[in-house]
């Protein structure tokens, strides 16, 4: 950091509009008195010319890295800088399961670390995010694909998380409406991880800027980055649809856009932008009571408290910024879908959506320096970003603090794809379309 740098005074955070605690008191109140005493849930902060911190990207990682910079490190000099309102990107485009399955114990720590954060966060942050802690269940259809998963849960169990196999029996009574033994994939078993589960993705930067903005931290929205300033090999500022913003450290937390942005001061990043698409039904009865992944295609399901099925698939396999996605795709997830939960045929699809995906080389994210003095970057969060928000945020916040990387994700530098020591989750290459 620069230590001579002059700052502009940060509001101390009891200057600031608040918007006070929320509890059922305040509900009852508020709802007697005509409901006039609610204020804004975060402050709509002007740009200042300087900052310490400027965090690029009012997403989850973004908000999440500036309340845990301020909160856990006193750093209250910070502006979260965002092209639209906040929320509108991945953050609220997601379909909301977080869990921590995974394999390398490299990431299953880091994942886990984060799944511990998700179940206090609402305690924390005074805000409903509705964590729903309702089971994440894996189906496999093969022998091959048993022993893989059996190997995936052996390592998590070795490492204290929580995996179950779970039989043919048990999987009719979890999911009801399944066909196991359909004619084109039968299932042998599956997965479950009961601490997984879904959270109310916008609810997530709701709840991280409310928290963050109480703190002292600027929500600065519609102010998009247009450049980034340059002072020999350090970054000095930005500047944005709103004027320069001058800072000691910039820090990239833009997810589908993190190519973009880095392009700006000529840094190639190891990531390719894909499209990712996203469905939702009508609303039915409660049918399903846990997040439910295909192991035969790429189909995963859950069901929302407003009752719709809210379903996804891989991406549409080309590099777009297009936040749509195409037909093609849209009926391969639906095949799926029918294989595995035929009744499902008879429900309509009320909404299609698509967001743009940072897909890095190993599969793996990216929270790291670069070569740029001062410039940071978190990105490279691929299909999984929404579940590592608590962790993303807070080991971002630890590497801004502290100049040096958090050790669970240490393993998440940039310079591992120039020295072969990638984390490649699924054993799949340097293919990002395939991670
Ligand atoms: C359809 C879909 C389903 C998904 N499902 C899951 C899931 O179930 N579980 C899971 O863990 N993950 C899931 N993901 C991935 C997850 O949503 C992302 O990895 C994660 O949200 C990315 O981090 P973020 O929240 O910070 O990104 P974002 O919310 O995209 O934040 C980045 C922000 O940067 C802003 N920005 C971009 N350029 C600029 C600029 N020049 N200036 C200023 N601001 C800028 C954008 O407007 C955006 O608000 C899914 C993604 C999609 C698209």
């Amino acid at each position: 950091m620069n230590s001579d740098a002059t700052y502009s005074r940060p509001p101390e955070s009891h200057e600031r509009e608040s918007a006070g605690r929320y509890s059922l008191l305040r509900l009852l109140r508020e709802g007697l008195g005509g409901q006039r005493g609610w204020s804004r849930a975060w402050h709509k902060a002007e740009p200042r010319p300087r900052y310490r911190v400027v965090i690029v990207g009012g997403g989850g990682h973004g908000l999440a890295t500036a309340y845990y910079l301020a909160r856990e490190f006193g750093i209250r000099d910070v502006a979260v800088v965002e092209r639209g309102p906040i929320g509108l990107g991945n953050v609220g485009r997601n379909t909301t399961i977080i869990r921590s399955n995974y394999f390398r114990p490299e990431n299953i720590r880091f994942y886990d670390y984060s799944l511990r954060l998700w179940q206090s966060l609402e305690r924390e942050l005074n805000f409903n995010a509705m964590v729903s802690q309702r089971g994440t269940l894996n189906l496999f259809h093969t022998e091959s694909q048993r022993d893989l998963f059996t190997r995936r849960a052996n390592q998590m169990r070795l490492l204290g998380v929580d995996a179950e196999a779970v039989g043919r029996d048990s999987l009719r009574e979890l999911v009801p409406l399944i066909d196991l033994d359909n004619g084109r994939y039968p299932v042998l078993g599956g997965f479950l991880q009961r601490r997984g589960g879904t959270v109310r993705h916008d609810a997530v930067a709701w709840g991280y800027a409310r928290a963050a903005s109480a703190l002292g931290v600027d929500i600065i929205e519609h102010c998009e980055v247009t450049g980034i300033r340059r002072d020999g090999a350090r970054v000095s500022g930005v500047e944005t649809t709103r004027g320069a913003i001058m800072a000691d450290t910039v820090c990239l937390a833009v997810a589908g856009h993190s190519s973009q942005l880095a392009a700006m001061v000529d840094l190639p990043l190891p990531i390719e932008t894909h499209v990712l698409q996203a469905f939702v039904t009508e609303s039915v009865k409660p049918v399903l009571d846990v997040v439910l992944t295909y192991g035969a295609g790429h189909f995963y399901v859950s069901q929302s408290d407003r009752g719709g099925l809210v379903y996804g698939g891989a991406t549409d396999g080309y590099n777009s910024y297009g936040q749509r996605g195409t037909l093609p795709m849209a009926e391969e997830v639906a095949a799926a879908a029918l294989t595995v939960m035929p009744s499902l045929a008879r429900l309509k699809v009320v909404r299609q959506w698509g967001g743009v995906v940072d897909m890095s080389m190993d599969g793996s994210p990216i929270i790291s320096r670069t070569p740029i003095d001062g410039l940071l970057l978190n990105g490279g969060w691929c299909y999984g970003g929404f579940k590592a928000i608590p962790a993303g945020g807070m080991t971002t916040a630890h590497l801004i603090a502290t100049g040096n990387p958090h050790p669970l994700a240490a393993h998440l530098s940039l310079d591992r794809f120039a020295s072969g020591r990638t984390v490649d989750e699924r054993g799949l290459g340097p293919f990002p379309y395939a991670h």
